[in-house]
């Protein structure tokens, strides 16, 4: 028997953990990951940025979570002594066009409480020498840095196992008994638990599905390869360079990032996957899943002018050429020979309504049978990782009953 049950050792099971100790360090806490090992699906495939808190309505609650996560996920950083790089990021219109996007960002990000201010050309070319602003404006944001996540992810793991938390690597499935508030594992034997968590990232909406909740959600797998520049030298990147992304969509863009080991990123693409864990070529791939995921996206092509974008834009930026241009459009100086593929490889697991057919761009925790699912933890879920951990804690009033 365990008070609380967690599926998925990612950045928000084990923040959660984290959290629900703080609170109450006698609770006891068992996490099941269905991999022999933490980290090897979003958190710790993701571009490490800790998100200052733009791009969000200030009614969110991605902007409620995102500014003060990344106070306490850098601090928390500080004090375990891992590497936080301090580079601030650069935000700037690859198009004339988006220049008033540069507006609608600043007015959210001193809503959301971020540090963030409007720069110039001459301002805009000693931050990014070999970047490119199409208005001659661009965003910067000083607070945004970048960390390595499976090193965060490694060490949290680490310090919850030191607290009592029992870890689950299965290597396998389970079932759910949720009516007896039981999982069964393959070998016959069980754990019942006080309250489960169901922090399953890609896998997310299954996991809910087996507890009966959430049935009008599904997640669209959408892949980011990342490609990184061959000589770092021969250019000079010290912070980190966005496009202006569409608001309507829930990516951000190509854009460029610099790492604590000197690895200089462009990406990640947006392309649809050809299954919730299809990382390269034809492995994992689900033609079911890629059906339905094929009609979802032809319904939302009629339906929704945003997502003809979308497909315009970023679907197929796995081409070469393609990924080339969008990475132009802010550093026009980039050539083919400039960059090489890279072997980081991530999948969003964006969330779609079946009933409204819509992408859902927000957090989602629903209430399920003695569970709390959480189905859309999606950027910026990394660097807000404490923060939404408590809230998700309060929302399921696990402590008031
Ligand atoms: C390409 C890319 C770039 C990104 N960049 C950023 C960024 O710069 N900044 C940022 O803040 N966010 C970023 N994100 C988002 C961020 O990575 C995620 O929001 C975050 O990692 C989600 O964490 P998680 O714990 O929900 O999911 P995961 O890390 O995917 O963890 C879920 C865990 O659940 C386990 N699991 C799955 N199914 C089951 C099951 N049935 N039973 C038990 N366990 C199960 C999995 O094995 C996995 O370990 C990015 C994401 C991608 C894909």
């Amino acid at each position: 028997m365990t008070d609380i049950c967690i599926l998925g050792a990612g950045i928000v099971g084990l923040s959660l953990a984290h959290q629900l100790l703080e609170a109450d360090p006698s609770v006891t806490i068992t996490i099941i990951d269905k991999e022999p090992e933490a980290g090897l699906h979003g958190s710790g495939r993701n571009s490490g940025v800790l998100h200052a808190g733009l791009y969000y309505e200030p009614t969110s609650i991605k902007a409620k979570v995102c500014v003060a996560g990344a106070k306490r996920l850098k601090s928390w950083c500080e004090q375990e002594k891992l590497p936080v790089l301090k580079c601030g990021k650069v935000i700037t219109p690859q198009k004339v066009g988006l220049d008033g996007q540069l507006d609608v960002l600043l007015q959210r990000g001193k809503a959301n409480g971020a540090i963030v201010e409007l720069i110039d050309e001459q301002q805009f070319l000693e931050l990014v020498p070999d970047g490119r602003t199409a208005s001659g404006r661009a965003i910067w944001s000083p607070g945004t840095c970048v960390v390595k996540p499976l090193m965060i992810v490694q060490r949290l793991l680490q310090r919850l196992q030191e607290k009592g938390v029992k870890f689950l690597f299965l290597n396998a499935q389970w079932t759910s008994n949720y009516k007896l508030n039981q999982i069964n594992f393959a070998d016959g034997t069980s754990l019942s638990y006080g309250h489960l968590f169901n922090c399953a990232g890609l896998q997310a909406d299954r996991v809910a599905h087996q507890f009966d909740t959430g049935k009008q959600y599904t997640i669209l797998p959408f892949r980011g390869n990342y490609w990184e520049l061959r000589d770092p030298k021969h250019f000079q990147f010290n912070t980190n360079l966005y496009p202006v992304p569409d608001l309507d969509i829930p990516f951000l863009g190509v854009h460029v990032t610099p790492s604590i080991d000197g690895t200089i990123y462009l990406g990640p693409t947006a392309t649809p996957a050809l299954g919730r864990e299809n990382y390269k070529g034809l492995t994992n791939v689900e033609p079911l899943g890629t059906l339905a995921f094929s009609r979802h996206m032809l319904n939302q092509l009629f339906l929704n002018k945003k997502m003809r974008r979308y497909v315009q834009e970023q679907a197929f930026q796995w081409l070469p050429n393609n990924f080339l241009s969008a990475a132009q459009a802010i550093v026009p100086k980039l050539k083919m020979t400039d960059i090489q593929r890279s072997n980081k490889v991530g999948i969003r697991p964006q969330l779609y309504n079946k009933k409204t057919h819509g992408l859902v761009q927000d957090f989602i925790m629903l209430d399920g049978p003695c569970s709390t699912h959480v189905i859309n933890a999606i950027s910026p879920a990394f660097t807000s990782s404490f923060e939404l951990a408590d809230l998700i804690v309060e929302k399921s009033k696990v402590f008031n009953t």
